[in-house]
């Protein structure tokens, strides 16, 4: 089994084993590239860039998987989470025309890769369903039909919906797919290195110093680089993107029905807000179905917990339940306008990439920026003609709430730290629970164990200074304003921190 940046147990994550790169990094070398992160982004982009003759290294704070890419749900949809009709209207007729085509490339990328390296991760070409449940949601689904149409998505009216729920209107969406994500990712990284990249792992960047050479400082040493890209789902550092992103969070199980029959073929959605999604897997002979949902900003949810009880309880209504085998959450960042933010990192020089705000559909964007990436570094013409582009300027309606919601969730983590004096003791504590709490002139984040042992830590997030709050589900420290989350220790799990949080030693 792989490590991953929660301690729940994803499907996938279960059926990994660790991957052991078979080249050396080497610190006496100027590589073309430096790519920060080992998710489906950055081995995606970093097989592209080798493939196209550039000396590559990919360094991962962990582990391949480590992040969002092994908590996934892997959809493979260009039917995304941004209505196209909302896409249309932020950015015009056009561009919600060549987002469609975007999308597309990246799943015949992802096919071609899968059938090129031969790839055992089930790739397969499967409708999409969405449907609406009341007549709102109908006119909704209306609006979608015709945008998606205008898009270029080849859909239609159907009366016929794969999941036992019943509904007013749906849709069918042809020509997306799904896959195992990890399988994937693995196959990548090896011919990435066999065409002679480096992985190297366990290695955290903590800043990139910019000159004509551009010099790559991690935990441990420190690399030279033409130009660096960071995949790390979120850049490090502080950046005008942590404003135009916000973190949420999203809930996963993989359940086993008693019916074979009940397992979906296809990829399905409703229509409520967040949205319930489902499609089927099969590994080693075994069908789980996948269901996700529940959505919430991240430590804007007390008890995280509550959301697999709420998607059991939501599943059960509906299916049979033989085995419920997997539950996991994972962090998506949701772009203030839409649209995820792929090209030159917002003020660096031109030479410093990025990639995130991918929202729910990372596994396709994923593709589209290692397209758009590999054609930015290696002096080509972007694709995509710079719709992507991080440093665009898109004052859409929503963006003032997104960026107050940010400082409101903060307050409200603020307006949560315990007095020493509500909190009899540390004692009083249920194992498991963590609290931000004033203790003896200090405010301290205090986590008790499953063994009744107390880990306390300073509560500044150590990338903005906002107060993390307790996650639950996961046993982690999550930072309410950008996204960085912290193990029980203070180690971090999830950029954009790049340090730890300081331990603070209870007598
Ligand atoms: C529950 C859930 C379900 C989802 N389902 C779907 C779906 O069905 N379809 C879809 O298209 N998308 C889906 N997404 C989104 C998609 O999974 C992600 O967008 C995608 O996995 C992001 O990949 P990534 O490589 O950009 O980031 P990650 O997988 O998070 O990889 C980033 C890597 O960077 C490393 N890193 C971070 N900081 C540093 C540092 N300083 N130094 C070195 N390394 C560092 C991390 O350890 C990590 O391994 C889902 C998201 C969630 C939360």
């Amino acid at each position: 089994m792989i490590a991953r940046d929660g301690t729940c147990t994803s499907l996938w994550q279960a059926i990994t084993e660790p991957y052991i790169p078979a080249n050396k990094a080497d610190g006496d070398i100027t590589y073309d590239v430096v790519l920060i992160g080992g998710g489906i982004t950055g081995i995606s982009t970093a097989w592209l860039l080798q493939q196209a003759g550039k000396n590559c290294l990919v360094i991962e704070a962990r582990n391949i998987g480590f992040g969002t890419t092994g908590g996934t749900t892997a959809h493979l949809n260009t039917l995304l989470d941004t209505p196209y009709a909302d896409i249309s209207k932020n950015f015009g007729e056009d561009s919600a025309k060549l987002v469609a085509r975007a999308a597309r490339e990246a799943i015949e990328l992802v096919k071609k890769n899968s059938k090129d390296l031969s790839i055992d991760c089930g790739f397969k070409d499967m409708p999409a369903f969405v449907f609406a449940q009341t007549q709102e949601q109908a006119n909704d689904l209306d609006d979608i039909y015709l945008a998606s149409a205008k898009a270029g998505l080849q859909l239609t009216y159907t009366n016929r919906i794969p999941v036992p729920i019943p509904f007013k209107r749906a849709l069918i969406v042809r020509n997306q797919a799904s896959f195992n994500p990890m399988p994937y990712v693995y196959a990548l990284a090896t011919a990435f290195e066999k065409a002679g990249g480096t992985i190297l792992q366990d290695t955290r960047v903590t800043g990139v110093e910019e000159d004509e050479i551009l010099t790559v400082t991690t935990s441990s040493s420190s690399f030279r680089a033409r130009a660096v890209v960071f995949a790390t789902h979120i850049p490090i550092g502080i950046n005008l993107l942590h404003l135009r992103c916000a973190p949420y969070r999203s809930y996963a199980m993989a359940v086993r029905l008693m019916n074979k029959k009940d397992y979906p073929k296809g990829l399905i959605y409703d229509s409520e807000d967040p949205y319930h999604y489902y499609r089927s897997q099969e590994i080693n002979g075994v069908t789980y179905l996948i269901a996700g949902g529940y959505d919430h900003r991240t430590a804007d949810e007390e008890n995280t917990e509550n959301r697999f009880l709420q998607l059991e309880a939501y599943l059960r209504r509906y299916y049979n339940i033989k085995e419920i085998k997997y539950t996991w959450s994972s962090q998506y960042f949701e772009p203030a306008d839409g649209l995820p933010y792929i090209g030159s990192l917002p003020g660096h020089t031109g030479n410093i990439f990025t990639a995130t705000g991918f929202g729910g559909n990372g596994m396709v964007y994923s593709s589209v920026a290692a397209i758009i990436l590999k054609s930015m570094i290696t002096g080509e013409p972007d694709p995509y003609k710079g719709l992507f582009n991080p440093n665009r300027i898109k004052p859409v309606a929503g963006f003032v709430n997104f960026i107050k919601h940010n400082s409101h969730v903060a307050f409200e983590i603020l307006s949560k730290i315990v007095p020493a004096a509500k909190m009899t003791a540390f004692v009083e504590m249920a194992p498991g629970e963590g609290k931000v709490a004033k203790y003896d002139g200090q405010t301290i984040a205090i986590h008790k164990d499953e063994h009744g042992n107390l880990h306390a830590l300073h509560p500044e997030c150590t990338h903005m200074k906002c107060t993390i709050a307790w996650n639950t589900a996961e046993n982690s420290w999550d930072c309410p304003c950008h996204g960085a989350r912290f193990d029980i220790n203070g180690e971090v799990l999830t950029g954009p921190a790049a340090n730890n949080l300081q331990t603070i030693h209870l007598d």
